[in-house]
């Protein structure tokens, strides 16, 4: 059993952080295609603001709630770009879930997880097949509670979510957007990534990471 505190999840922050440091012109290109170029600045902006805002917090006395709701109010205030509001509801659905909690448990961390994924479809009103980041988190989230409920532990979960967040993102390629910006493309938005879904990935990629010991 895993047992997430305060400090892991800071250290989580910086992670993705980095990581949309790193990827941030990959998204910023794919949002070129098929929206505004802007996805991968957004994200950027951020993350690093909710990084440092969580990274400010004191762990002997902040919960995993406050991280997460600093997490959403620093990112939604960094963001104008419609992922803003989008993340900010994830997050604190997520901090909601972990509401009383000094810790979480591997079945409290899935169940956020399903929060969060379902916070973004909440706020969107996106549902899977409208080439949205709900075509990644969707079937990352229901991935991940499915290998839960069989048993599995929470680094196996999190690979799970991995797998099937890839491979919603890969299918976003063979979908015309009913929702966003690149609806109004129609099938020119065919054979192109959808930005969002591409950074779902991302997060997932630093979540299954943060959560496997080498
Ligand atoms: P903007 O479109 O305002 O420039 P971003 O570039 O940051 O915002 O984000 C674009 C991404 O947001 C899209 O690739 C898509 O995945 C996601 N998105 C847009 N609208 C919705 C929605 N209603 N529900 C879920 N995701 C959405
Ligand atoms: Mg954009």
């Amino acid at each position: 059993m895993t047992t997430v505190a305060t400090e892991d999840l800071k250290g989580l922050f910086v992670r993705i952080a980095e990581a949309m440091a790193r990827e941030k012109d990959r998204l910023c290109e794919l949002d070129g295609v098929i929206g505004d170029a802007d996805h991968g600045i957004a994200m950027e902006l951020g993350f690093a603001a909710a990084a440092k805002a969580v990274s400010e917090l004191d762990s002997t006395t902040a919960d995993p709630t406050l991280v997460f709701n600093t997490a959403a109010k620093s990112f939604l205030n960094a963001v104008g770009a419609s992922s803003g509001p989008l993340y900010a509801t994830a997050l604190m659905r997520a901090g909601a879930v972990a509401k009383g909690k000094p810790s979480l448990n591997d079945d409290d961390m899935v169940e956020l997880f399903a929060a969060f994924a379902k916070g973004i479809q909440d706020r969107g009103k996106a549902e899977v097949g409208e080439k949205t980041m709900v075509d990644a988190w969707a079937p990352a989230a229901a991935a991940c509670r499915a290998a839960r409920d069989h048993g599995s532990s929470l680094a196996e979960c999190f690979a799970a979510g991995l797998k099937a967040g890839e491979a919603g993102a890969e299918a976003t390629k063979g979908m015309i957007a009913a929702k966003g910006r690149s609806s109004r493309l129609g099938e020119r938005a065919l054979g192109h990534m959808d930005p969002g879904a591409a950074s779902a990935v991302v997060i997932l990629s630093c979540v299954k990471d943060h959560f496997t010991s080498e």
